[in-house]
């Protein structure tokens, strides 16, 4: 039994990293990132490659075709979001910018992304 069908479209592996790339095989690998396949139940997964400093990530794909172009950007930005409790009223102190401030920050998320930062 594999616990793909439980996982959501984008899992934070940062804390289980090596257990999770257990049940799966690579087929493939790019920039700073790995094509991976469950054993079990063929599910594939773009999965970051592991890296202390930075959360990691792994996201479901539907196919091999340009898996390496899979835009994971609109999943994470969600995740920044939620792990940080919702939008505020204000706006992101970046110039010009009028997105909403995320919660415990002075940046809209785009900015928080752009900045480099993934969770
Ligand atoms: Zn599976
Ligand atoms: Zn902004």
């Amino acid at each position: 039994m594999c616990n793909c069908k439980e996982h959501p479209e984008l899992i934070d592996i940062s804390s289980n990293y090596t257990t999770f790339n257990q049940s799966l095989d690579q087929l493939d690998a790019g920039d700073w990132v790995l094509l991976m396949q469950c054993k079990l139940c063929k599910q594939l997964y773009k999965v970051d490659v592991w890296d202390k400093l930075q959360t990691s990530y792994a996201i479901k794909i539907p196919s091999k075709e340009n898996w390496k172009e899979f835009e994971a950007e609109r999943l994470i930005k969600e995740r920044i979001i939620k792990n940080r409790g919702g939008l505020l009223q204000s706006d992101c102190v970046w110039t010009n910018c009028n997105k909403k401030q995320v919660k415990s920050s002075a940046f809209c998320v785009n900015h928080i992304y752009s900045s480099g930062t993934r969770a």
